[in-house]
């Protein structure tokens, strides 16, 4: 236990510049991978640890292992200036002798740390070395602690291991932690006295102390019950937060009633050159209800790429205008702004109205931009679509009755919010293509609504997928070569390097030359996430217009882009990627008349894993069949923490371990709010949703 504790909570939401040791540029590092806050780096736990107490005697170690030794430093040889010869300093007691050495070493830091003459206790991982026939020796390379014979105690006997980030210490990072672990308060208990008893949990502050400080491999156990406390405090704050939201929808936000005479809608149903599928048919449905009932809707809208989520979402916004209110689309890019905009006046043109285009400042022309803004305050213009443009302070709406947020993983919770905001009692749907196994539904929206597209409109054919390992490269250009002469267009997909998007640049930059070589008479065009945003915009267009062939690109055209002229998708190292994003890949394309194909390109040998992801994009073009297979893969956890998934990420939780923590959470949770939808204790529900409901999207839902 800390002697001292502040009593503020504050000291936990603080920035982690205020840690010892932690400055600006650490702070960076820290945001890449931790997060901005105290409470971040205290959610960052350990994944092993390192003990330090094995003794051996010198003649008798173990070479690779951590050992720990009490040596009398004997002499120095240190290299000359200029060579490449690592300092040794020959060390030895009454067991044997090591040596201890270090590579590039800073002039007096060695001889100051290990003085001639002079007794040290030195621990970290020890090699034996045989040189020339010689007996093993053992020798120590940079040695993890150093420290005098007086203050022994300084070392750690055993060290908590920390998944690391480029540019952070194991030391840096241990800094920051102790400092963190400093500044808990003294935390009233929020999880009832039986339960704790019943478990056998210690109490928040205390946990986040054993965490940090693991004395064997069984603190490390999701079982272990520091680890299962805050694995239960943190699905507690998630289903707080979502029975708060699913309230929040029901009761404290109500009274808008969006009920249209379905003189527009019905207009545009029958302009239709096709039926509606059947699941279009139920999510228009499901969601008209939601408009009319006198409660606020906040509803997910999943639906594999193609499967037509954007005409029901226009449905919903003609509703609302029947309704006299007016619908925003809000898109996550430029890119995919425009597109959405010419796609729904298409679909708009019979009926004689058109939606407006609202981009950021200097993307639109400032008159236009002007005439655009007077509408939507004053009501004239009833339907838009924009980027986080709309969601500026300078935007505002007569009556704003629906937004729809067209989510492809890219936009922040923050500024749904803000759209939500921008009118009384504003329904919701965000629509994702990230279609979510049935079995983890519940635990990633609880009972938020959410309307499921799994069913493709008639006449789609199928895409023609296989695999391939890279050595055939060549052929593969070849054929290309001859589709694209044959009036085909393609994508090529280049690999993801990890954690360096300049060598994915260099990658990409480095196929569209080749394939500009070897392919002297087809227009290649390249974009990708390193290049400016209007560059990128033209590559895309001049690919969308035709004017260039085949588009060479990082997975920036993973997010949406639609040009159904494309019916050739090359995926160039397939195995590097999760099945989610190869599906997005692959569903760039499909999107027309004509018959398409994807390539999967691998580097042999495949492993297990990896094979088997390639065979199920052979064998399914179903994103809601690929979700589940994605599922039996990786296991839920980690399907779970995939990033781009769209998913609540659990950091302290693990939804294999943890699983009936879930209930219990569940049911706290339901005891923690007023039939009335408030929570019970406001100041200590915003509390546990600070603290761990960190990223998720349903936080400011529920504290809206
Ligand atoms: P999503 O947004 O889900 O990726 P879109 O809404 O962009 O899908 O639809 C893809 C294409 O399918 C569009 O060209 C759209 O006009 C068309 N489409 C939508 N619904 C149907 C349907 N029921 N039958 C045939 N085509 C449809
Ligand atoms: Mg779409």
């Amino acid at each position: 236990m800390h002697p001292r504790r502040p009593t503020e909570i504050f000291g936990l939401f603080a920035a982690t510049t205020v840690l010892p040791g932690v400055g600006p540029k650490l702070a960076m590092t820290l945001e890449k991978r931790i997060g901005t806050h105290v409470i971040d780096v205290l959610r960052h736990l350990p994944v092993g640890i390192v003990d330090r107490r094995a003794r051996p005697a010198l003649d008798d170690v173990v070479d690779g292992r951590i050992a720990t030794f009490d040596i009398l430093v004997v002499k120095h040889d240190k290299p000359p200036p200029g060579t490449r010869r690592p300092w040794r300093v020959m060390c030895e007691n009454e067991t044997g002798k090591l040596d201890i050495i270090f590579f590039h070493a800073r002039d007096d830091y060695v001889s100051r740390m290990l003085p001639a003459g002079e007794r040290r206790i030195v621990s970290g991982r020890v090699e034996l070395r045989t040189a020339g026939g010689q007996k093993a020796r053992p020798q120590m390379a940079h040695p993890d602690h150093i420290v005098r014979p007086e203050a022994a105690d300084e070392m750690p006997t055993i060290e908590p291991v920390y998944p690391l980030t480029a540019g952070l210490s194991p030391k840096a990072l241990r800094r920051a932690i102790e400092g963190a672990l400093q500044r808990i308060p003294n935390i009233r208990e929020w999880i009832p006295d039986a339960l704790i008893q019943k478990q056998g949990w210690p109490d928040f502050a205390t946990a986040m102390d054993k965490v940090h400080n693991p004395v064997s491999e069984a603190d490390l156990s999701p079982a272990a019950p520091a680890r299962a406390r805050l694995a239960y405090d943190e699905l507690l704050a998630n289903q707080l937060a979502l029975t708060l939201v699913r309230r929040a929808a029901s009761e404290s936000m109500p009274g808008r009633n969006f009920a249209g005479d379905g003189r527009l809608t019905a207009a545009l149903a029958k302009s239709l050159p096709f039926s509606l599928t059947g699941a279009q048919v139920r999510a228009i449905d499901e969601i008209r209800q939601n408009q009319q009932a006198p409660r606020r809707m906040l509803r997910m809208l999943q639906g594999d790429v193609g499967s037509g989520k954007t005409l029901v979402a226009l449905l919903a916004m003609l509703h609302a205008n029947e309704a006299g209110a007016q619908a925003a689309l809000l898109a996550p890019t430029e890119v995919l702004a425009r597109q959405h905009h010419a796609t729904i006046n298409k679909f708009l043109t019979p009926l004689g109205i058109e939606a407006k285009l609202l981009l950021g400042q200097g993307r639109s022309g400032s008159a236009v931009r002007k005439q655009i803004i007077a509408g939507l305050a004053d009501g004239s213009a009833q339907m838009v679509v924009g980027t986080h443009a709309l969601l500026s302070d300078n935007v505002g709406f007569a009556d704003l009755g629906l937004a729809v947020v067209d989510e492809q993983h890219r936009f922040g919770v923050r500024q749904r919010i803000l759209l939500g905001q921008k009118g009384e009692g504003v329904d919701v749907i965000v629509m994702t293509a990230t279609p979510i196994p049935r079995s983890l539904a519940m635990t990633a929206y609880g009972d938020l609504d959410h309307s499921r597209l799994d069913e493709k409109p008639a006449g789609r054919l199928p895409i023609d997928t296989r695999a391939m390992p890279l050595d055939r490269l060549g052929d593969v250009v070849t054929r290309l070569g001859r589709a694209i002469a044959g009036g085909k267009r393609a994508y090529w997909i280049c690999p993801l390097v990890e954690e360096s998007e300049k060598l994915d640049v260099a990658a990409a930059e480095e196929r569209a030359a080749a394939l500009a070589r070897a392919l002297p008479d087809v227009r290649v065009a390249l974009a990708h996430g390193k290049m400016k945003s209007d560059e990128r915009d033209a590559a895309m267009n001049r690919f969308r217009d035709g004017s260039a062939q085949l588009l060479v690109a990082t997975t920036v055209v993973e997010v949406g882009v639609d040009v159904p002229e494309a019916s050739v998708m090359i995926i160039e190292h397939a195995e590097r990627f999760g099945l989610a994003q190869l599906h997005q890949l692959r569903g760039r394309v499909g999107r027309g008349k004509d018959a398409s194909s994807c390539l999967l390109l691998f580097s042999a040998p495949l492993s297990g894993t990896a094979a088997e992801r390639l065979e199920v994009m052979r064998e399914t073009n179903d994103g809601f069949v690929i979700a589940e297979r994605d599922l039996e893969l990786r296991g839920p956890g980690e399907f779970l923490g995939q990033r781009q998934s769209g998913m609540p990420e659990f950091t302290l939780a693990n939804l294999d371990a943890h699983r009936d923590l879930l209930a219990l959470a569940r049911d706290q949770a339901a005891a923690m709010v007023d039939a009335d939808g408030a929570p019970h204790d406001r100041g200590l529900a915003d509390l546990l949703l600070s603290l761990f409901e960190r990223d998720s999207a349903v936080r400011f839902l529920a504290s809206g």
